[in-house]
């Protein structure tokens, strides 16, 4: 009777592009030039257009973005960037992986981004930078962050890897700050088939400055201006998301239709007190990389959903400053109390574009069963 319902159905997505995706795959294999190319700078010109940036810089991964972004600004040892204590590793990693300091903040208890306020009390002189992170693929409260930002003299690099093709206040994520940081991990909403990334930036001197950093520091070849390292994306992933990057926005006109219906049905359900939905603030959009719910028993709901085959996922259980590696940076239990709570309550449900009506229903019945107690999964064993 049941049916299984997986977090994100890859295959779907797929199986309409096959062909085509193959053929670019074999233009790449008979060509036999894999790093860089044609490909590479054709991607980066077709997605300025489709996020709405001046320049776009083709990487290696998300992650790398980020890095490039922090030594492009000349971010190193003794710096403080200041970021927020709850999002995916690699935001406060690449920090820590330049010499700086990760200086964390907490969240805004409603939308899970970067309290500004917050942000704007911990700049510091040593202050170099600020990293707000679109999390979700809901941008951060940009305007105050800017704010604080201008006011300090130092650059906003945004973490906008869950959030391409999202805006704030009608203007594209990745193109407010310094830098915008993008990724193509498989589960993003545009995601290759492998690791890629993106850096974007409306400063001619700052994308120079990444281009050059991210092979090397070298121009022309052997004559090296600055340390860089290879941060280049391979022409096989450029190929593929070629492919792919026309159809971004249907497949998240399909999560927003799968949101919308989310509330219709959680609300006939009688769900509205115990299973608190994704905030969608009116000046921003939301593309719902994960569409992440809130209950009083997450553990419980986990268990329960795992055991009826429904896929879900916790993003993410241990904020940053309770992370082992980041135990020098001198953060207590407690410190955060917004992030500690979403880290414990937090819960993304299945959002894809190629999910069913009759899918979505099982999820929701599901969560109504654990939440309603019809049926005490933990009572049956
Ligand atoms: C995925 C992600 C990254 C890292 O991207 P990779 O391509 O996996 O290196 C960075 N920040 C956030 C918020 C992410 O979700």
């Amino acid at each position: 009777m049941s049916m299984n319902v997986p977090l994100l159905d890859l295959e779907a997505q797929y199986r309409p592009l096959r062909e085509e995706i193959l053929a670019a795959i074999t233009r790449v294999c008979d060509s036999q030039r894999f790093i860089m190319g044609p490909d590479v700078e054709s991607l980066e010109r077709e997605l300025c257009a489709l996020i709405g940036v001046t320049h776009a810089i083709a990487v290696s991964s998300g992650t790398d973005a980020l890095l490039l972004a922090l030594m492009a600004l000349g971010i190193k040892a003794g710096d403080e960037v200041v970021t927020t204590t709850f999002s995916f590793f690699a935001t406060a990693g690449a920090i820590s992986r330049v010499g700086a300091r990760p200086v964390l903040v907490d969240i805004d208890p409603v939308t899970f981004n970067i309290d500004p306020a917050q942000a704007a009390a911990a700049i510091t002189p040593r202050t170099k930078a600020i990293i707000p992170v679109h999390l979700f693929g809901m941008g951060a409260d940009m305007d105050p962050i800017m704010a604080a930002a201008n006011g300090a003299g130092i650059p906003v690099i945004e973490d906008a890897a869950q959030a391409i093709g999202s805006t704030y206040k009608s203007r594209p994520l990745g193109a407010i700050g310094a830098f915008g940081c993008f990724s193509f991990f498989p589960s993003k909403n545009l995601g290759a088939f492998g690791d890629a990334g993106l850096l974007t930036t409306e400063d001619a001197a700052l994308a120079a400055r990444a281009r050059l950093l991210r092979t090397h520091g070298m121009k022309p070849k052997y004559y090296h201006h600055l340390i860089g390292a290879n941060f280049r994306m391979d022409a096989l992933q450029a190929a593929v998301l070629r492919v792919k990057a026309p159809h971004l926005k249907s497949w998240t006109d399909g999560r927003h239709a799968n949101a919308a219906r989310y509330r219709a049905l959680f609300h006939a359900a009688g769900l509205d007190a115990a299973v608190t939905l994704p905030s969608e603030p009116a000046d921003r959009s939301h593309i719902f990389n994960q569409f992440v719910i809130r209950v009083a028993d997450r553990d419980g709901l986990k268990r329960h959903l795992d055991e009826q085959g429904i896929g879900n996922e916790v993003y993410y259980p241990v904020p940053f400053h309770l992370q082992p590696c980041f135990a020098d940076l001198g953060y207590r239990r407690g410190a955060f109390p917004h992030a500690e709570r979403a880290a414990a309550e937090s819960l993304a449900i299945p959002v894809y574009g190629e999910m069913t009506a009759a899918q979505q229903q099982t999820v929701v019945s599901a969560v109504a069963q654990f939440v309603q107690g019809r049926v005490p999964a933990s009572a049956q064993r």
